[in-house]
C-alpha cells in the first residue's frame, strides 16, 4: 500500500482513495483497449460514454430539469470570473451585475466583472474581516440587474452561504467551487452554479458550469470562442480537445458519490465531520475559531491557536501524525482544515485527537 496521509488541502484537494485506486488500475490499459484514457481521442466512442455518463450522473445527483445546460469549461473557477460577465453582460452592457463581497475569491470576480461593465457590490463583509456572510436585502437590487453573484462557500475564511437572495426575478449564479455536491440544494432556484473541479470533484483546471439555457445567448462576436457557453453548449464541450483526464476523474468521483448513498449521505457525513471538528474548537481555550459559529462553512474549518507562537509547531507535529497541509491561508493565518467529501470522519477524529493531545501538551 502507498502512503496516504490524511490531506487537508483547500485544493487541489484528496480525492476518495478507492477512485484514485480504480483510476491506477485502469490506467495503461483503458477497458481492454490497450492504450490509457488520456491517450484515446476526446471523439472516441469510449470517451463520449465518459462524457455522457458525466453527464447524466451530474443530472441525477443534482436533480437538474432539462433546462440547464452542462458544460466542462477550460481554465480553473477564476476563468469564469471573466466568462461570466463576457456571456451575460456582454449582449446588454448597459445592464448591471450585482455582487457580493464574501471574501478573497468574491472579490476577485467583482474586480474580473469591472472590466467588462457595471457593477453594484449589494452586500460586503470586509467590515468585520469576512468573518461572516454579508447581509442581503433584496428590495435594494438595482432594476436594471442581468444577474447577481455569489460565492457560496468561502475557501479562505470558512464561511458558508445558508440561505441564497433568490425570490428575486434575477438570476442568481453561484461560485460554488470549495462546495458543489456537498450537501442538497435546489438548483432550480438559481440560474446557474460553477465550480473548479479541484476540491470536490477532480483535478485542476477545469470547471463544470450548469446555466440556464434561456441564459446562453447565441454565440458571441467579441467573445472568444473558448470562453463562449453557447459554444460549449453548442458543441457539447468539445469545440476543441477538452482536458479528457479531469472529465473522466470527474466522472470516477459522481460514481462514488451515488455508491456512498448520493447526496443526502454525503451532506450528512459533512454534517458529521465539521461538527465534530468545530465542537473541538469551541469546547476548548486554546483554539479559537476566526468566524461567527452561525456562518461556519462544512468545508474550511478556520481557527488560530491561543498561543500563535506555537502554530508551527503545531503544524510540525501534525504532519508527524500524518495530519498534512493544515497550514491557514496567508491572508489569514492560522490553521485551517479542508474536510471536503473524501475527507473520511477517522481523518476529523485523528485531527481533533492530535489537538487534545497538543493542547495538554502545550496549553
Ligand atoms: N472560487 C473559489 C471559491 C475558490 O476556492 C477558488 C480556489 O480555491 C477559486 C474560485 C479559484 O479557482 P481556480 O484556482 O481554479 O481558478
Amino acid at each position: 500500500m502507498p502512503k496516504r496521509v490524511y490531506n487537508f488541502s483547500a485544493g487541489p484537494a484528496m480525492l476518495p482513495t478507492s477512485v484514485m485506486e480504480d483510476i491506477q488500475q485502469e490506467f495503461m490499459d483503458y477497458r481492454g483497449m490497450g492504450a490509457s484514457v488520456i491517450e484515446i481521442s476526446h471523439r472516441s466512442p469510449e470517451f463520449m460514454e465518459i462524457l455522457d455518463r458525466t453527464d447524466a450522473l451530474i443530472t441525477e445527483l443534482m436533480e437538474l430539469p432539462k433546462e440547464y445546460a452542462i458544460l466542462y469549461v477550460h481554465g480553473g473557477a477564476r476563468m469564469q470570473f471573466a466568462a461570466l460577465p463576457m456571456n451575460l453582460l456582454g449582449r446588454s452592457p448597459s445592464k448591471t451585475a450585482i455582487y457580493f463581497n464574501s471574501g478573497n475569491f468574491a472579490n476577485l470576480s467583482i474586480v474580473e466583472a469591472q472590466k467588462f461593465g457595471k457593477v453594484y457590490v449589494a452586500g460586503s463583509s470586509e467590515t468585520t474581516k469576512f468573518d461572516r456572510i454579508p447581509e442581503f436585502d433584496i428590495s435594494t437590487f438595482p432594476s436594471d440587474a442581468a444577474y447577481v453573484h455569489l460565492t457560496s462557500n468561502n475557501t479562505i475564511y470558512g464561511t458558508q452561504w445558508k440561505q441564497f437572495p433568490t425570490d428575486t426575478h434575477i438570476p442568481v449564479i453561484m461560485d460554488m467551487t470549495s462546495e458543489l455536491l456537498s450537501r442538497r440544494i435546489d438548483y432550480r432556484q438559481f440560474g446557474g452554479v460553477y465550480a473548479g473541479l479541484q476540491k470536490n470533484l477532480g483535478p485542476s483546471g477545469m470547471t463544470i458550469v450548469i446555466l440556464k439555457k434561456e441564459l446562453l445567448q447565441t454565440k458571441k462576436e467579441k467573445v472568444p470562442s473558448l470562453l463562449d457557453y453557447a459554444v460549449y453548449e453548442e458543441k457539447h464541450s468539445l469545440a476543441n480537445t477538452t482536458n479528457t483526464f479531469a472529465i473522466y476523474v470527474m466522472m470516477k468521483v459522481l460514481e462514488w458519490i451515488k455508491a456512498q448513498g448520493g447526496i443526502d449521505v454525503i451532506e450528512a457525513n459533512n454534517n458529521k465531520k465539521a461538527q465534530y471538528l468545530y465542537d473541538a474548537i469551541d469546547q476548548s481555550d486554546f483554539y479559537q475559531g476566526v468566524v461567527l459559529p452561525e456562518h461556519r462553512s462544512c468545508m474550511n474549518a478556520t481557527f488560530h491557536l491561543a498561543k500563535p507562537d506555537l502554530q508551527n509547531t503545531f503544524l510540525s507535529e501534525a504532519l508527524e501524525h500524518d495530519l498534512y497541509a493544515l497550514k491557514g491561508h496567508r491572508l489569514i493565518g492560522g490553521i485551517r482544515a479542508s474536510i471536503y467529501n473524501a475527507m473520511p470522519i477517522e481523518g476529523v477524529q485523528t485531527l481533533v485527537e492530535f489537538m487534545n493531545h497538543f493542547e495538554k501538551h502545550y496549553g
